[in-house]
């Protein structure tokens, strides 16, 4: 452990006073002004809902989960490909009628479609009054109390310093076990078919204080996991004297002290051995030894890594702007193999169909695949986005149709190999942490092991936020079954 760590963790009860996380509220308080979010996309949106909610909730909003009662529906939106933001435009349609009988209802479009389309989306879409990027959020009741007067409004400044670091989230939707704890902003990697870069704007990396003292809240209020948030998190830097990445320009010969991603793992792994700490995305070209060790080190870090590789070929990896090749992507699964070995949960993001990809170039996913041996992927087929890289310079030459086959073998790849290793599994004993109830039957309930495969065991004598040990005894592709062995078990 270095000196700055210990720092750090000295400083961690002073900052947690100036953050005040214990003033979060999670119930309805009776105030009259009612908002309704719905929020699109990934965990970070997922993430920014429940900054809205706080900034809403300071000035005098509640929340609702019943549309019919709010005065204000957001919409917290996804630009990643074009059926998401359809899937939002048909949505603002059904609200349409909605306010056809609630004409003083607020309808505000937040996030990055928000961000992509800015006053076009007032044009285009005659029901929304106010249209909020992701950086531009304090901004949110200001606008709404104009179109509460009439007047419309759209903020998308995009900040190279906001990160909410201030702001205690108003966890939503909360299983009171799991939460998200948002590290970082923005994204510099500009892969070519990516729209993020545009819509969250520059990377910038958040007080580890504040992130310190947030998760040391949740764990005090009984939470028991907490998942790490960003669009990149092993590029997280930040210094004292910075404040924050985008500010990190360092004069020749200064010296600055920083806090990387594996000393901010160690961070919050170090509040207790009881809370669990998961991280998400980590980008190939990113991934130090120094987290893998990290990992290794603390118990309570689960051995589970979010890789995307996108594709297995390297000429269209190059056209994709992700600055490693098939070897380096091998070589770093290699590394994870070697340190945190073979139980070490993978998973991966797959685009099929990208420009000019050949179908020798295709199977070069597929064999990826096999070598590496996914747990499990979010698979997608490439859609064109206006603005990105590859919008500009490559023609989206590969027929529908083509692109749905390729989509189709490589889900097909994925769920051969999501079995398989959920085979290895069977007969192990296995730690896991419960979270919810089974979708498919109240008297079981569901946990998730540190490789973040979901098990499903009897809930006889279990309630939320209990460890588990459990044998496995069953599998299908996307789920474990298990026997429980004992509750809470001694963990420190
Ligand atoms: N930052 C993460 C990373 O680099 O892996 C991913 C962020 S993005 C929100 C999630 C995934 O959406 C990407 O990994 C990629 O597979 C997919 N995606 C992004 N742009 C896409 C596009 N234009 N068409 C299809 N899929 C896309
Ligand atoms: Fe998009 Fe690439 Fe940034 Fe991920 S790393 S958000 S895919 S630009």
């Amino acid at each position: 452990m270095n000196n700055l760590i210990k720092d750090i963790d000295i400083l961690t009860g002073e900052e947690a006073q100036a953050v005040d996380y214990k003033t979060t509220v999670e119930e309805n308080t009776g105030k009259s002004k009612k908002i309704y979010i719905e929020s699109y996309g990934c965990q970070m949106n997922f993430s920014d809902s429940e900054i809205v909610a706080s900034i809403m909730k300071k000035n005098g909003y509640d929340t609702t989960s019943d549309f019919q009662q709010a005065d204000v529906v957001f919409l917290n939106t996804c630009s990643i490909r074009e059926k998401a933001e359809q899937t939002v435009r048909n949505r603002l349609n059904h609200f349409n009628a909605v306010k056809k009988h609630k004409p003083e209802m607020t309808i505000g479009v937040l996030g990055c479609m928000a961000e992509r389309l800015k006053d076009k989306l007032l044009e285009e879409e005659k029901i929304v009054d106010v249209v909020v990027g992701p950086d531009a959020y304090r901004d949110l009741p200001n606008l709404v109390n104009g179109a509460e007067d009439g007047r419309k409004g759209v903020n998308t400044f995009l900040s190279r310093e906001e990160t909410y670091a201030d702001i205690a989230p108003v966890r939503l939707n909360s299983n009171g076990v799991t939460a998200f704890i948002s590290i970082m902003r923005g994204c510099d990697n500009m892969c070519s078919f990516c729209v993020v870069p545009f819509t969250r704007g520059r990377e910038r990396s958040r007080d580890p204080h504040s992130i310190v003292a947030e998760a040391q809240d949740l764990f005090n209020r009984g939470y028991r996991e907490v998942t790490l948030l960003g669009q990149n998190v092993d590029s997280y830097k930040w210094s004292p004297e910075e404040n924050n990445k985008a500010r990190l320009n360092k004069k020749e010969g200064e010296v600055t002290t920083v806090v990387n991603f594996a000393n901010l793992l160690e961070l919050v792994a170090k509040i207790s051995p009881l809370l669990r700490v998961r991280f998400s995305t980590s980008h190939p070209k990113d991934i130090t030894d120094e987290v893998l060790y990290t990992m290794k080190t603390y118990d309570n870090i689960c051995k589970y890594i979010h890789l995307p590789v996108q594709s297995g070929n390297s000429r269209v990896l190059e056209l994709m702007n992700r600055t490693y090749d098939r070897e380096w992507y091998l070589n770093r699964v290699k590394a994870i193999r070697e340190i945190l070995g073979e139980e070490c949960g993978i998973s991966s993001d797959m685009i099929a169909g990208f420009c000019t990809e050949t179908e020798e170039e295709h199977q070069d996913t597929l064999t990826m695949m096999d070598l590496v041996k996914y747990d499990f992927s979010y698979m997608f087929f490439y859609s064109e986005r206006p603005g990105t890289l590859a919008a500009k310079k490559y023609e989206d030459d590969i027929p529908l149709e083509v692109k749905k086959r390729r989509l189709a073998e490589i889900i097909e790849k994925q769920n051969q190999l999501s079995l398989e290793r959920n085979k290895l599994d069977i007969g192990k004993e296995q730690l896991i942490l419960i979270e919810g109830t089974s979708k498919k039957s109240k008297e079981e309930l569901k946990g998730r092991n540190s490789a973040n495969k979901v098990v499903i065991v009897s809930a006889e004598g279990l309630k939320l936020g209990d460890y588990v040990t459990v044998k496995i005894t069953d599998c299908s592709p996307a789920t474990l079954f298990g026997e429980v062995l004992e509750i809470n078990p001694a963990l420190a």
